[in-house]
């Protein structure tokens, strides 16, 4: 493709989500990935209401949803057998999906990809790494290997959504500001059947423990649970069956090991770019900010960013805006990674892992309360859901 309105690089949900909008709205794109597939690995699985009502457009939600779990309710409980429920019916009026949808993210790349390789103004291309970005008033230069050869695409505009690691963004120098957790987490997924186990559990339940809290959550054909591991302990062991049977055994002591489908280790940030442009590059996704990942939300908040800076594209390039909407963009989405998805997912951390029993109790009370209270409940869920963000720092776009 010569010159396309806009070249992509990085094909996961973020890039693929921008990819299919600008497409949608006329523009000519560039997808580049640089895996020779589309990464099926095992990461995002939680899809926000707010998410799904702006991904209906695409015509992928029956798909997705068949391919997913629906949870209505989420819980957080502890050790000792208390819990506190909310039930997403309480949004009806705020979403056309008043739920969590536990799907795996390839899903919806997979379902993204198919439909933007239909449009004949799109492009993608895979084993295509970006490297390096340099640009003129009025087109950026990408430096590429495709298939291993160095090749400079052009292009007038950038997003980069190639993740955390961005080659991107540091060729730009924006800095990922922040810090990485000094523990890191394990993520296991086993067939073991835990709603027969835990009469009542619902398939989104996060458990607070001073010693060792955990998430539990359902997705199709298996459960997931997380745990924090300590700084120094060692990889070897940390991923063995015996000792991963010996963290399942402390959520649900069963007779008999636990059957692992997939076992993972991953480090845990909490970082926002300084910025989100630089002239004709806009950061987008993991490129832009790292979060834990206790409530769902940097995927989610990748895709509502996708949606900020292609929709301004598109008007810019059809010649419906002037280039100053650009601006409009990280003054939409960055305080949204600062102000809200950084605070919330650190405080669910926080309260999640409170070795003070003081606190412990506190969050213990004020969940019951909003619980308990239709319009605090309500609240609470528009904050989680992303759906109070995406209207409190809405700008024109
Ligand atoms: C275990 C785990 C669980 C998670 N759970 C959740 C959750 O439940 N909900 C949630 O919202 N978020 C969750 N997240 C976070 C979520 O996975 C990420 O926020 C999301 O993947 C970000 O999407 P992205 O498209 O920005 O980046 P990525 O998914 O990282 O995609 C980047 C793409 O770019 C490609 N690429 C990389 N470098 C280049 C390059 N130089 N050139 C071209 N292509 C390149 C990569 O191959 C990849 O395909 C979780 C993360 C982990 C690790």
């Amino acid at each position: 493709m010569n010159q396309p309105d806009v070249i992509i690089a990085g094909a996961g949900p973020v890039g693929l989500v921008a990819a299919n909008l600008l497409a949608d709205e006329g523009a000519s794109v560039l997808l580049l990935e640089a895996e020779d597939k589309l990464p099926t690995n095992l990461r995002a699985s939680t899809f926000q209401s707010s998410t799904l009502d702006m991904i209906e457009r695409f015509g992928v939600n029956e798909r997705l949803i068949e391919q997913g779990v629906v949870s209505p309710r989420m819980q957080y409980r502890d050790r000792s057998g208390w819990f506190t429920e909310f039930d997403f019916a309480s949004l009806k009026n705020d979403t056309n999906h008043p739920f969590r949808l536990q799907c795996e993210q390839y899903k919806l790349c997979e379902l993204l990809l198919r439909r933007l390789e239909s449009r004949s103004n799109a492009q993608v291309l895979f084993s295509a790494r970006a490297e390096t970005a340099c640009q003129s008033e009025s087109q950026v230069k990408l430096k590429t290997f495709v298939t291993g050869e160095e090749r400079e695409i052009s292009g007038k505009w950038l997003i980069a959504a190639d993740g955390g690691k961005s080659t991107v963004r540091a060729s730009v120098g924006i800095k990922l500001e922040g810090f990485t957790w000094p523990e890191r987490y394990l993520v296991a997924s086993t067939k073991f059947d835990f709603e027969s186990a835990i009469p009542g559990i619902s398939t989104v339940s996060y458990f607070a423990d001073p010693e060792e809290w955990y998430f539990l959550l359902r997705v199709p054909g298996m459960w997931r649970v997380m745990f924090p591991i300590g700084e120094n302990e060692n990889d070897e062991i940390l991923l063995s069956d015996a000792d991963i049977n010996r963290r399942l055994q402390r959520v649900f002591t069963k007779t008999g090991t636990y059957d692992i489908q997939h076992r993972t280790i991953y480090s845990v940030h909490q970082r926002v770019a300084s910025k989100y442009r630089v002239g004709r590059v806009f950061l987008a996704g993991d490129a832009a900010h790292l979060n834990n990942p206790l409530g769902g939300m940097g995927m989610n908040g990748g895709i509502h960013d996708a949606f900020s800076i292609a929709e301004r594209l598109a008007a810019v390039v059809k010649g419906k805006s002037s280039s100053s909407i650009l601006d409009g963009y990280e003054a939409e989405r960055r305080p949204v990674a600062l102000e809200y998805v950084d605070k919330i997912s650190t405080a669910n951390k926080r309260n999640l892992e409170t070795k003070d029993p003081t606190a412990r109790q506190a969050w213990r009370e004020t969940m019951e309360r909003t619980a308990a209270d239709p319009e605090l409940a309500r609240q609470y869920l528009l904050k989680v859901s992303m759906i109070e963000s995406l209207r409190k720092y809405k700008q024109a776009a």
